[in-house]
C-alpha cells in the first residue's frame, strides 16, 4: 500500500484496553511500546510475546494487542517489517513523536551514525584511513533517533529545532544575511562542506 494511500483509510482505533501501551505511527507504519521503560518499535508479529515477557500483561490485553496488529498487517503490509527492513525517516526531520532522542556521532565521509564514540572513531579510522589527530573534522556530534532499542538500533538524525528541515533552513538563510557565509555551506554538498563539522551537513536526504 502506497503512503498515500494510508492516509485516507481509517485504520482501526487501538482498542481501549492497550492504549496505554501500545502506540502507532502511521506514516512510517510503526507500532510502539509505550511503556517508560520502552518507547521504542516492536515488530507486530512479536507484540505478544513482548507484552508478556517484559511487561507481565495479563492474556486478555495480550490477545487485544495481537488482534490490533493483525487488523494493522491487513490494512497495510508495511506493518510486517522488523528492525532490518523498518523504514527510517531520512536525516533532519523534526523527531518522531514517543522514540527518545539521543547523543551519537555521526561519520561526514559516510552515512555512519552511532551513539559510542570510541565506535565512531574506530569506523573513521579503518573505513575512511584517517589518524586521530584529525578525527575531529570528520565526524561531529548530532542528536538520532531509532525505532528499536539496543542492539537492534538502526539510527537517523533528527534535528529538535521547532520544525526539522524548514526551521534551520531558515536559521541559515538569516545567519547568511548577517553575512557569515562560512554557515550557509552546509546546504552546499560539497565535499569541503562536509568536512565543516556542523550537524547540519547531515542532512542529505
Ligand atoms: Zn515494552
Ligand atoms: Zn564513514
Amino acid at each position: 500500500m502506497a503512503m498515500a494511500d494510508m492516509g485516507g483509510v481509517r485504520v482501526t482505533q487501538i482498542p481501549p484496553s492497550v492504549v496505554h501501551l501500545i502506540a502507532v505511527n502511521l506514516e512510517y507504519a510503526v507500532l510502539l511500546c509505550t511503556k517508560p521503560q520502552c518507547r521504542h518499535a516492536q515488530a507486530v508479529r512479536g507484540i505478544e510475546e513482548h507484552l508478556r515477557r517484559f511487561h507481565h500483561e495479563k492474556p486478555a490485553i495480550r490477545k487485544e494487542a495481537v488482534e490490533f496488529g493483525r487488523a494493522l498487517v491487513k490494512w497495510g503490509e508495511r506493518f510486517l517489517y522488523d528492525y532490518t527492513v523498518v523504514e527510517l525517516p531520512v536525516n533532519g526531520l523534526a523527531p518522531q513523536p514517543i522514540v527518545p532522542v539521543v547523543d551519537g556521532f555521526s561519520c561526514y565521509s559516510c552515512c555512519f551514525l552511532t551513539i559510542s564514540r570510541a565506535v565512531v572513531r574506530k569506523h573513521v579510522n579503518k573505513e575512511h584511513l584517517r589518524q586521530d589527530k584529525e578525527n575531529n573534522r570528520i565526524f561531529g556530534q548530532v542528536r538520532l533517533q531509532s525505532w528499536y532499542g539496543p542492539k537492534r538500533e538502526r539510527y537517523w538524525v533528527v534535528d529538535e529545532g521547532t520544525d526539522g528541515i524548514g526551521n534551520s533552513a531558515k536559521r541559515a538563510l538569516e545567519d547568511a544575511a548577517k553575512g557569515s557565509n562560512d554557515v550557509a555551506k552546509p546546504h552546499m554538498k560539497s565535499k569541503k562542506a562536509s568536512s565543516a563539522g556542523r550537524p547540519k551537513l547531515l542532512r542529505r536526504g
